[in-house]
């Protein structure tokens, strides 16, 4: 019996609690020789000419595209995301790559006036970039990190949570079909306590981009201090959805369970905290009562089904310890009995806002409903956690909109929608919610250095 034979994962189907295969659990060594690949790949990746770069990159895109349906499927049998979704999810991974395919032919630095002589900046690629993924979107936040860390110039590991590894796999299998050279995007399954932690550890190693809980993420922060090595952390949240009194209220309460349930509240961003002013407190509940029972809870394979299971038994336990036999549930959905990690969406209310359920991140299909007096108020209870990912407020006063936009503490915030996250903008958390940002114009320069040249002119 050799001593480095790579365990295996088995991988479920979170619906059925089915086995759909095995994945190799790496062993350290093996995470060595694969970031020791990277770092050689590297040499010859940081020099592609920018066009031949961007071209390979659409090529990846393409070849993504071509294989949506795949990738949808393996998303919703291995995470239980609902097939619409799922294809949405394929379909991001593709426009993500072809938004940063334009990017490096147009990552230009600057000439900056100087004295006696000419002053230019260049972004430099920084070396191996690790990823680290977690269940809730397994493909969709692989791209937001893999695509802009490889138009950078930088070789990427990536790393899929335990769970859900099947999508970034098939990515990275697709990479090398579209001609990207090997070494160059490496998708390494296994555990986060080797093959994360080594990402951690291993010098060669320039730069982390983890997402997860704030819990892991604090460790990884903590861990890359040592090398100072570079970070960005998309964290946890208990995002605030503030409905006030001159809101479209029965809009408010119709979209509102989209705004939380979908994924079955496995969303870092799910307004997992309705903030109702007190004048329509009662009206709001009573709206959003059908709203709720309104939503499709069950086969994620099915085109009209709108929520799926949770991602597993250990992660099902976790929300029901938020829902005990005396929990103040004002109302619930539905969802289906028997096999698979089903709990119906919920709604708390009356809850004390310091109340366990009002402050930490649930991450399964459960909200509280809190009233709230004025616009202050407002906001104080909006800013009342650790957190800051993502809100929303509903009002049709543009003064307000704007007021409350900059006094919520917050990443990203949309008024009168839940907006999902867009490629175009960027993306992080305030407060414990992360630091640095993806996705948008700039995300280039997380996955760069700035280097500065003088030339003198004497
Ligand atoms: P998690 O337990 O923190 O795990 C995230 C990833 O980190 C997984 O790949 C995990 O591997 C790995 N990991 C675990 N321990 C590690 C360690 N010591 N060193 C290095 N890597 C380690 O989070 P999760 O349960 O998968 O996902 C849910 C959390 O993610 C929620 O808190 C949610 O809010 C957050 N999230 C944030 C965003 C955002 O953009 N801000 C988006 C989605 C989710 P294993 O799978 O092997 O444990
Ligand atoms: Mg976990």
């Amino acid at each position: 019996m050799q001593k480095n034979e790579p365990g295996l994962t088995v991988v479920r189907n979170p619906a059925t609690g089915e086995e759909i295969t095995t994945v190799p659990a790496l062993s350290e060594p093996e995470v060595d020789a694969a970031i020791e690949r990277a770092a050689g790949a590297f040499e010859a990746w940081k020099v592609v000419a920018p066009g031949d770069r961007a071209r390979l990159l659409r090529r990846f895109a393409a070849a993504v595209d071509a294989h949506t349906e795949e990738l949808a499927g393996l998303e919703v049998a291995n995470a239980g995301h609902v097939i619409g979704n799922a294809r949405w999810e394929a379909g991001n991974v593709r426009d993500v790559l072809e938004y940063y395919a334009a990017a490096p032919e147009r990552h230009s630095g600057r000439q900056i006036p100087v004295p006696g002589g000419v002053d230019i900046t260049f972004y430099e690629p920084l070396g191996v970039v690790g990823i680290i993924v977690p269940w809730s979107f397994p493909m969709a936040i692989a791209g937001w990190g893999f695509a802009p860390a490889l138009a950078a110039g930088n070789t990427v590991v990536l790393k899929p949570a335990e769970l859900t590894p099947l999508s970034a796999l098939r990515i990275g299998e697709l990479a090398l079909e579209a001609g990207l050279p090997e070494g160059v995007l490496q998708v390494l399954s296994g555990k986060g306590s080797v093959v994360g932690q080594r990402f951690v550890t291993h010098p060669a190693v320039r730069k982390l981009c983890f997402t997860g809980s704030t819990e892991v993420g604090r460790s990884i922060m903590a861990g890359c201090a040592d090398q100072v090595k570079r970070v960005t952390l998309e964290l946890g949240g208990k995002s605030a959805n503030i409905v006030f009194a001159d809101a479209d209220v029965e809009l408010a309460a119709a979209r509102a369970p989209y705004g939380v349930f979908d994924n079955a509240g496995q969303d870092c961003c799910a307004r997992s905290r309705i903030l109702a002013q007190r004048s329509v407190y009662e009206r709001f509940l009573a709206l959003l009562e059908p709203a709720v029972s309104g939503v499709v809870v069950g086969d994620p394979t099915q085109e009209a089904t709108e929520m799926g299971p949770l991602i597993s038994p250990a992660h099902l336990a976790t929300v029901a310890s938020f829902v005990p036999e005396d929990a103040p549930v004002a109302f619930r959905g539905s969802c289906p009995s028997g096999p698979g990690n089903w709990f119906a969406p919920t709604v708390l209310a009356p809850v004390d806002p310091k109340h366990r359920a009002a402050q930490e991140e649930i991450f399964g299909p459960v909200v509280v409903v809190i009233p709230f007096e004025d616009e202050a108020d407002a906001v104080r209870l909006a800013n009342d956690t650790p957190y800051g990912l993502s809100g929303s407020l509903w009002t049709r006063d543009i003064g307000r909109a704007l007021r409350v936009a900059r006094a919520v503490e917050t990443g990203t915030l949309s008024v009168n929608s839940h907006s999902s996250v867009r490629y175009w903008t960027p993306f992080g958390g305030a407060k414990q919610s992360g630091i640095g940002r993806e996705l948008g114009p700039d995300a280039l320069d997380a996955f760069s250095d700035v280097k500065n040249v003088f030339i003198s002119s004497d």
